[in-house]
């Protein structure tokens, strides 16, 4: 059977949810008596047998990557995976916070790659809304209860299906007063598991999305709980995009894409420190991340002053900046527009080993490994 195998039939793919069963994910482990990470493994069950004493579950020691609309099949129905290489060395960085072994470059790429073939008919056509997340995890899993380094380190990708996301309307931000993500120093910039579950609670107040302000000072702007901030400056002719500089916000892809994109329209770009109160002379805000591409922000509140920013009149619809980036980005995954950075992948194919029995319409009968 010629790879990749058409999406699957009999699937809505604009109404997708992450209920939909996959094949199944890749697995490899590092251990502390090879020293390196175990050739791929393809596991069918969803579910992880871990010891209780686990460091993941006692501190935490976990980190992963999120890379949401990024496999995509172009309009000859060949699948592409959006910048990998940036997740790869992004999740070595977020390793390194929390004292788990690094992943090689080559190694994670192999194992995305192995996770997204496994379920390539899960791709969804190029002419819907629908798309695939792919979810690396790392963890520290070996029984230890010692505040010390573990023996054994699995490292899974998971597929997960989703709708459409209907984001683009733009939405009311809070910029949080009580809660700060991270401190200077800390592990702000990595995809570590302690950044995010005490956001969960962080109180929004019915607001779309919180904003975070630098910890120490409280007077620059860092990020959205889990997404990057783009102010956009529109002077005549003249546009500046504005990135904040901080050690403690995440990379974002697709804040860097969007850098790329708005320099390739020949428009300014300056990544600095932002100070509060420069929210005043913006014309249009976005939110970028992977999960929801860009989005625009049509308020900020910060409830302990009067100050109430409004951005494009408060209206429902995206600015021409954000429309336009979006737009880019848009072509360029879907292979409407030549991708002329470099940011898709090869056209994917399946390492011969794996063996065409694992697509297609598989069975429990024709897997060869399972778990
Ligand atoms: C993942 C994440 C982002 C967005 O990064 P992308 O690589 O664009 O998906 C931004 N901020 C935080 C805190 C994140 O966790």
């Amino acid at each position: 059977m010629p790879f990749p195998p058409s999406p699957r039939d009999g699937i809505e793919w604009s109404k997708l949810s992450a209920a939909i069963q996959v094949n199944g994910h890749i697995q490899s482990r590092w251990s502390r008596e090879t020293g390196i990470w175990s050739e791929p493994e393809f596991i069918q069950d969803p579910f992880l047998r871990v010891h209780g004493l686990a460091p993941v579950f006692h501190y935490g020691q976990e980190a992963y990557e999120g890379l949401k609309r990024e496999a995509f099949r172009a309009l000859g129905g060949e699948i592409h995976i959006v910048r990998p290489d940036f997740h790869a060395s992004r999740l070595k960085h977020s390793s390194s916070l929390v004292s788990i072994p690094p992943i090689p470059k080559e190694h994670f790429l192999r194992c995305v790659h192995l996770a997204v073939g496994i379920n390539a008919e899960f791709v969804p056509p190029n002419d819907t809304e629908g798309m695939l997340y792919i979810r690396p995890v790392v963890f520290g899993s070996g029984a230890c209860i010692l505040l010390d380094s573990t023996d054994e380190y699995p490292f899974c990708v998971y597929i997960i299906t989703a709708g459409a996301y209907h984001g683009v309307e733009p939405l009311d931000a809070l910029i949080l007063e009580d809660f700060d993500r991270t401190a200077p120093r800390g592990t702000g910039s990595g995809k570590v598991g302690g950044n995010y579950s005490p956001v969960m609670l962080a109180k929004s107040e019915g607001f779309d999305i919180t904003l975070h302000l630098d910890s120490q000072t409280r007077s620059e702007i860092e990020e959205f709980s889990t997404s990057a901030f783009v102010g956009v400056k529109v002077d005549g002719a003249n546009i500046t995009l504005v990135v904040p500089d901080s050690q403690n916000v995440m990379s974002s892809v697709t804040c860097d894409s969007v850098q790329h994109l708005a320099r390739s329209l020949r428009w300014a770009v300056e990544r600095r420190p932002i100070e509060y109160e420069e929210l005043l002379h913006f014309s249009e805000i976005m939110a970028c991340g992977t999960a929801v591409t860009l989005v625009p922000i049509k308020s900020i509140t910060r409830k302990s002053t009067p100050d109430k920013f409004i951005y494009q009149n408060g209206n429902k619809e995206p600015g021409p900046c954000a429309r336009k980036l979006a737009a880019m980005l848009q072509d360029i995954h879907k292979g409407r527009a030549k991708d002329t950075f470099g940011w898709l992948t090869e056209k994917m194919a399946l390492p011969p080993q794996w063996g065409v029995e694992y697509i297609g319409i598989i069975t429990p009968m024709n897997m060869k490994k399972s778990g």
